[in-house]
């Protein structure tokens, strides 16, 4: 998923009242515009950043004096999540967490503990449905390695005894977490790069500057209004054409907007296609009617969460789950391509095609 900077570059308009107003007027006239000239003459320094971090590209574009220190102290912050969050990492509190399952606590940095309960809630929130410890599935179906093979039914079931939310023990004592019973592993590929997204802007926030907006790997997140004093337009990717093509935008200051989809990360076998997120009860890359969700909240370890969530719960629960959410809408294409929306956006969800408010 992509975003539109909306750049309009030229904010001056150039003045030809001169001509229609008394003398003194138009010498006020000349220097005011004098004055807009010489500002247009200095435009706000502009960052663009690309980096690749957490398995995903991540691009930022951040206006303001600061914006350079503000775009490496981000990238920096999230190669330090990486690294204490990461499922691919040896040394990850992660990995620790995951190698000790079944043998005791093990103490983990805030951060970590704070995504596990976070993580935790949105198990029970969605009835088991967004469950972290997917990991032993995630690590057998291994979608984005260069070759996945599709596990066998006796794999998945024998994998399926492991993943039980309730087996994930938190101790906010002394900051430690346990996992019941060996084999069993913790993934937080659903939310942490959405956490990633929150700690970004208010690192932003801390360089002063106003407007920015940040993408770590379809986790987007947009600070105050663009330059030309407008909201941001965030593109919604239509999940059946190539990469950068848009069903249309969603016009937003300040709100973090995430993209669950079965259409980045898959692997073809046997006439189907095996993607990512994985249906905790069967086992399976998820089967619901939805081809893509779009989340749009406050937090965007919300809105990751919830998009993965919601991807797997199908149309009617999900839009159930929304609805129960203070301050959250959601845009979901059905499999068959029909566009619904919260009513929420129907001020500010910009798409040319026939969209269904629910
Ligand atoms: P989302 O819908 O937000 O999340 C889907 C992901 O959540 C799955 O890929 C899986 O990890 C997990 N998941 C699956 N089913 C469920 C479920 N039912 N409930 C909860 N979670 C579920 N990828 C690499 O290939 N190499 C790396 O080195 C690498 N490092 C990473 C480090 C970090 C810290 C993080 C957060 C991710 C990393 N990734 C890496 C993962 C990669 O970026 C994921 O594919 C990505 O997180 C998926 O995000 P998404 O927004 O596409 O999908
Ligand atoms: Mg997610």
């Amino acid at each position: 998923m992509a975003c539109f900077a909306k750049i309009h570059g030229d904010v001056c308009t150039k003045h030809n009242f001169i001509r229609v107003v008394p003398m003194k007027a138009a010498l006020l006239s000349i220097l005011l515009a004098g004055l807009v000239v010489l500002s247009c003459n200095k435009p706000e320094p502009v960052v663009e950043a690309k980096d690749f971090a957490m398995g995903t590209v991540i691009t930022q574009k951040i206006y303001g004096a600061n914006s350079k220190a503000a775009a490496a102290e981000a990238i920096s912050k999230i190669r330090e999540l990486e690294k204490i969050l990461s499922f691919y990492l040896a040394d990850s509190d992660i990995s620790l967490l995951n190698n000790s399952a079944g043998r005791g606590k093990v103490r983990l940095h805030p951060e970590t503990f704070f995504l596990l309960t976070k993580s935790s809630e949105y198990a029970h929130l969605s009835g088991g449905e967004f469950n972290i410890m997917v990991g032993p599935l995630v690590k057998r179906w291994k979608v984005t390695a260069e070759s996945p093979d599709v596990p066998s039914p006796a794999e998945i079931k024998s994998l399926l005894t492991l993943i039980d939310y309730r087996d994930l023990h938190l101790y906010k004592d002394d900051c430690s977490a346990r996992l019941a019973r060996k084999g069993q592993m913790v993934d937080l590929g659903g939310i942490a790069k959405g956490y990633a997204g929150d700690e970004v802007i208010k690192i932003y926030g801390k360089h002063g500057i106003k407007s920015a907006i940040v993408d770590i790997g379809g986790n987007i997140c947009v600070l105050g209004l663009n330059t030309d004093g407008t909201p941001w337009n965030v593109g919604i990717q239509d999940p059946r054409r190539k990469r950068g093509i848009y069903i249309g935008s969603v016009s937003l200051s300040d709100k973090a907007v995430s993209t669950s989809g079965a259409y980045e990360r898959f692997f073809p076998a046997g006439g189907k296609k095996y993607h990512h997120i994985i249906d905790p009860r069967t086992g399976y890359p998820s089967e619901s009617d939805l081809l893509s969700v779009t989340i749009i909240a406050d937090s965007s370890l919300d809105t990751d969460a919830l998009s993965t969530t919601i991807f797997i719960l199908g149309l009617d629960k999900g839009i159930k789950l929304i609805k129960k959410i203070k301050g959250t809408e959601a845009v979901l294409i059905k499999n068959d391509g029909a566009i619904y929306a919260t009513e929420g956006l129907q001020k500010n969800f910009n798409c040319s095609a026939e969209v269904i408010y629910r």
